[in-house]
């Protein structure tokens, strides 16, 4: 049985730009999403840049005093 609002709801992939179903995407990162679509076989969640970024995240997790915003001058 499809959670009928997992079904209903669209993301933009982070990686691909497209529009799609949530059911036909994976949660990735803080706040964002990428294709797993087993029947399309799209899986940008597979990406290497995914696990960099997550990575980075993680390692920010790490830092007290210094933001993401001192390191890209933002
Ligand atoms: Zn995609």
């Amino acid at each position: 049985m499809i959670d009928e609002k997992l079904f209903y709801k669209r993301h933009t992939c982070i990686i691909c730009k497209r529009k799609r179903y949530e059911y036909y995407m994976k949660s990735v990162l803080k706040s964002s999403w990428a294709c797993k679509d087993k029947y399309h076989f799209q899986y940008c969640c597979d990406n290497k840049e995914i696990e960099i970024a997550e990575n980075i995240r993680q390692e920010l997790k790490k830092l007290k005093f210094i933001k993401i915003q001192h390191i890209i001058g933002k």
